[in-house]
């Protein structure tokens, strides 16, 4: 078996580095923090695991808390610009996903796999560094995130979408919250007002407090939510959240109000560019070495695919390479990231797809979906495997016909309109107060 060097001890680090060391491979995971770093690190994304990436880390032994909190289920509200609940979808997630705080993940999984036999080599990584890397393994495979060596890869134009960031972003953990004024975050939540702010609540296993909820907020740019640019603490930052939620979503207010922030670090800001490069970097010495996650394919986290993203190119390149018998050249990883791409572009397809406008279609879908939970659970499928959406979800005759074969028709599709539109006079005719839980 083969020898090989992981630059980077992250998501898609950890997960390809313990599929080769299981595949017998010799493994020198290089990582510019120690695993006491990690634990002592700013907060990291949320990133959620949907269920076969949780599957897959189980299978691989990188699972170590089994007492986090699993998201079962999905409850979506959709809001008006009046701040009412136009339609809301819940519907059970087929396995269960699971967020696990980065900073533990890294930090155990790094001790782990040296346990297991890698060898770990602290420091950051230079663009130098690579090519005496290169020289002394069969392959070098960069994970460094979307922060560092990024510049190797080329960026492929013929797979990106967008030239500017779509979103921006502002993250917080919190507890404290009031579960009894809102139960439906014992599970996942989230809130769109659509043109204006996507926020995410997800159970999350924070590395200080354990059970807490992971809230990730995606604001159109210059929209009424994007107040998140001056903030410079988690105090402040939760603060213009509550105000945000109070002016938005009020249905969220009472259960946001008395939280407070997991620590001074768990939050984040900033915004992302979409962009996919190509695989492969040809060194200054003609040495190659191969990129995984997002340091060649990175997307806004409105879709929440990042990590998971990660874990599926570890897995399948895992296999691809513990499969081959010669040597690793840039034509043959170039080969074999096209075939990943085949499925992998659905997760890039998802993530730029919610990005834009809601269409039509998807509207009808939304709205079958709030009346049909066999129609919700085929969407909550697509954030475990987009693939999955196409072309039902993207395509409108496709999902005139998707809706038919479940005896969905024009006329169905009306009732339940006639239905939101009744819902959404009700609610304004009886307006409940901000953040309360009058009944009307
Ligand atoms: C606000 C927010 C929320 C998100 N939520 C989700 C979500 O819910 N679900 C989801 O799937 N994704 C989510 N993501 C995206 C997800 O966090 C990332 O896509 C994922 O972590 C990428 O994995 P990776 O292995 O490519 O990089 P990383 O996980 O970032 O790991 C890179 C590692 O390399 C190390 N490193 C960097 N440079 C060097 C160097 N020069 N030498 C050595 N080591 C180096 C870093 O310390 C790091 O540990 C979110 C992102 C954001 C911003």
């Amino acid at each position: 078996m083969g020898t090989i060097a992981v630059i980077g001890a992250g998501q898609a680090g950890l997960v390809l580095s313990a599929a080769l060391l299981r595949a017998g491979w010799r493994v020198s995971i290089y990582s510019d923090r120690t695993a006491e770093d990690y634990l002592a690190d700013r907060g990291r994304p949320t990133a959620c695991l949907f269920g076969d990436q949780v599957e897959y880390e189980a299978e691989l032994g990188l699972d170590f808390w089994p007492e986090a909190s699993r998201m079962r289920r999905i409850h979506l509200d959709l809001f008006t610009d009046g701040g009412a609940v136009a339609l809301s979808i819940d519907a059970p997630l087929r396995k269960a996903a699971l967020a696990v705080d980065q900073r533990l993940k890294f930090s155990f999984g790094l001790t782990e796999l040296e346990s297991r036999g890698a060898t770990v080599v602290i420091g950051a990584v230079s663009a130098e560094d690579l090519d005496r890397l290169a020289a002394t393994h069969d392959l070098v495979v960069v994970t460094s995130g979307h922060k560092s060596l990024t510049g190797l890869f080329e960026r492929d134009p013929t797979r990106c979408v967008h030239s500017e960031p779509q979103r921006r972003l502002f993250m917080i953990n919190i507890h404290g919250y009031d579960m009894a004024a809102r139960p439906q975050h014992r599970e996942g939540v989230f809130s769109f007002l659509p043109g204006t702010v996507e926020m995410f609540w997800i159970p999350f296993h924070d590395k200080d407090v354990g059970e807490s909820r992971s809230i990730v907020v995606e604001t159109a740019p210059g929209g009424r939510a994007d107040r998140f640019g001056d903030v410079t603490s988690a105090d402040e930052g939760l603060d213009v959240l509550k105000a945000v939620v109070d002016d938005l979503l009020p249905h969220e207010s009472a259960f946001l109000r008395p939280a407070r922030p997991t620590s001074p670090v768990t939050w984040i800001k900033g915004e992302i560019l979409p962009v996919v490069r190509k695989p492969v970097a040809v060194l200054p010495s003609g040495r190659h070495v191969l990129g995984l996650g997002d340091a060649v394919v990175l997307n806004d986290p409105l879709a929440g695919q990042g990590a998971n993203n990660a874990t599926r190119m570890a897995r399948f390149f895992a296999d691809e390479l513990a499969g081959h018998d010669g040597p690793f050249t840039p034509s043959w990883l170039t080969g074999r990231f096209d075939q990943w791409w085949e499925h992998g572009r659905y997760t890039n397809d998802f993530s730029n797809g919610l990005l834009a406008p809601l269409t039509g279609a998807q509207k009808n879908v939304m709205i079958a979906a709030s009346r049909r939970e066999d129609i919700a659970e085929q969407l909550w499928e697509g954030f475990n495997d987009p693939s999955s959406l196409f072309p039902w979800f993207f395509d409108a005759a496709a999902t005139r016909e998707f809706l038919a074969r479940r005896k969905i028709g024009q006329l169905d599709l009306l009732r339940y309109k006639l239905g939101v539109g009744a819902g959404l006079l009700a609610g304004k005719l009886f307006k409940r107060p901000v953040g309360g839980t009058a009944t009307p």
